[in-house]
């Protein structure tokens, strides 16, 4: 009798149409097994004196044995002398925030910037994205950069297009200077590198206060939102949050580059300008907070994926622009076939990409 096998508190697992997977989130690694054996799983994890009797009508004795030692040896599980308390890793998702990150897109038009960043302050938003399109001038930026000292986040990252106005050591001196600003993107450059910015005072220990990471690909407003297995997510926090919440929309208020708030600033809807509607009343439509629990279950196609559990998501460019529950459109994996494909070759989406402005 094997009932005092155990999963790993940091192990979680999922069926899919095709296969079933077991996440390792702490090592970051994927197992793929039969569908059947996640069955296996959920009676491992009840842990109940009948487990083992149901576990051997499911599957043959011998396979059961192989498959706890596949377990075992992968560091899924292990063996406890006795039942044990062993604590599994909690899947309930609560945060004490109503607002979780936002962001703002600036072209050519900043007077939206500070009456932009004051709602952000007022409904306690802590993670800002700044994307900045246009080529800015040196004063320009560090007027941006000093309208943003004057508030308090807890992580900022500014996202800009390469231009020989805006020279290097500027942009290390806004990571020294303002602690929240911790990376800086830079669209546009010749190679893709990350540099740290390191709080150098000669002591033995050094301190890094950011990166800046240097992009070939440039700034585009319909850049984002691409679905790979580089973007899924590991963090206990994030799986919780995408079982129960939309992985990207959750808690995220935007504006967009002419002051629109909506969920994201990629997304048509929107819910005002800034110029004239509060955070607070946006917050309160029903409309807009909607989004925030679409999860995976919820998405076509998706539900169906053994990835739902770590993938990211995308409500903006999908593969049916009119159906809000339509799988992401930049996703190239098909999980009743269990492969990945170029998603902007595939000619089932090129009427959706046409919509999006995407060829
Ligand atoms: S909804 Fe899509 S485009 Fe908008 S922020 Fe999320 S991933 Fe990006
Ligand atoms: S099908 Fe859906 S859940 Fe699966 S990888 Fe693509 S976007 Fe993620």
């Amino acid at each position: 009798m094997k009932n005092n096998l155990h999963l790993s508190s940091e192990v979680i697992f999922n069926s899919g149409i095709t296969r079933g997977v077991i996440i390792d989130t702490i090592r970051r690694e994927l197992f793929y097994i039969d569908n059947s054996f996640i069955r296996i799983l959920e009676l491992i994890e009840k842990d109940s004196n009948e487990s083992f009797e149901k576990m051997v009508k499911l599957v043959p004795l011998p396979e059961l044995h192989k498959f706890f030692d596949f377990l075992v040896e992968n560091e899924l599980a292990f063996y406890s002398k006795g039942p044990g308390e062993f604590k599994r890793i909690d899947t309930s998702w609560e945060i004490p925030l109503e607002v979780i990150n936002g962001i703002i897109d600036i072209d050519t038009d900043f007077s939206f910037y500070e009456k932009a960043l004051s709602e952000f302050e007022k409904v306690d938003c802590r993670e800002l994205q700044i994307r900045l399109f246009s080529d800015l001038d040196l004063t320009e930026f560090q007027k941006l950069v000093t309208i943003i000292n004057q508030y308090e986040f807890h992580y900022v990252e500014i996202h800009l297009v390469k231009n020989s106005y805006i020279p290097e050591e500027e942009i290390r001196r806004v990571i020294e200077n303002v602690w929240f600003v911790t990376n800086i993107l830079i669209y546009g450059s010749e190679d893709n590198k990350i540099v740290r910015v390191i709080n150098d005072t000669g002591d033995y220990f050094q301190i890094s206060l950011g990166t800046i990471s240097y992009l070939k690909q440039s700034l585009k407003q319909n850049g984002c939102g691409s679905i790979s297995q580089h973007t899924f997510t590991w963090s206990k926090d994030n799986i919780r949050e995408n079982i129960s919440h939309n992985s990207c929309l959750n808690g995220k208020i935007s504006v967009d580059r002419s002051g629109y708030i909506k969920n994201c600033p990629s997304m048509a809807k929107n819910f005002g300008n800034i110029a004239s509607v509060s955070f607070r009343d946006v917050l309160n439509n029903n409309e807009f907070r909607g989004l925030w629990l679409i999860n995976k279950d919820k998405i076509n196609i998706c539900k169906f994926c053994e990835y739902r559990k770590i993938c990211t998501d995308c409500r903006a460019y999908l593969d049916n622009p009119d159906d809000i529950y339509s799988k992401p459109l930049k996703c190239g994996y098909d999980p009743f076939t269990a492969r990945w494909e170029d998603w902007s070759t595939n000619p089932l989406k090129l009427k959706a990409m046409s919509v999006y402005g995407l060829v």
